[in-house]
């Protein structure tokens, strides 16, 4: 095999090994959520979640300009965040009255409104409109701010 030939086959077995770590990884990091959520308490009531949301504040510092409010929902997914800040038609980056936290009613516990509240709080939302490359979104969002919101939705660790 030729010296050239050699390279591009060395470049390309690189990037399949990336491209099988990268993949590996996410799934570790989804696991590690999985497990989180299937063990953490349960939110059963209104009452409760509204109570879990302002101890949480507390623990994070949140300032009294950012509102978070959460609800149950009875779709599909374990947790979303509503109201994102969106960048309006100058590019300036806005951000809407508050974030709306939506718990999924069945599954709702403590570790997934623990790790939505860090991605709010750590202002991830807003970071990510900012990045356009779709490549460097994804890096971004599971090696920056999905280990974040893990790290405090499954350990406590304030990163
Ligand atoms: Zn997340």
């Amino acid at each position: 095999m030729g010296l050239v030939k050699k390279i591009i086959k060395s470049i390309g077995l690189t990037f399949a090994s990336l491209a099988i770590f990268h993949s590996c990884y996410k799934e570790g990091i989804k696991k590690v959520i999985k497990d989180c959520s299937e063990n953490s308490q349960k939110i059963k009531t209104t009452e409760q979640l509204e109570e879990r949301v302002k101890d949480i504040r507390k623990d994070l510092n949140v300032g009294k300009e950012t509102n978070i409010y959460a609800e149950f929902h009875e779709g599909y997914n374990n947790a979303s965040i509503l109201s994102r800040p969106y960048i309006d038609s100058q590019g300036f980056i806005r951000v809407e009255e508050g974030y709306l936290i939506q718990l999924n009613k069945e599954k709702a516990n403590e570790c997934s409104l623990k790790h939505e509240m860090d991605h709010i709080v750590n202002k991830h939302l807003i970071g990510k409109l900012k990045i356009k490359n779709p490549l460097i979104k994804e890096l971004v969002y599971w090696y920056r701010y999905e280990p974040q919101a893990v790290a405090y939705g499954a350990f406590n660790l304030k990163l």
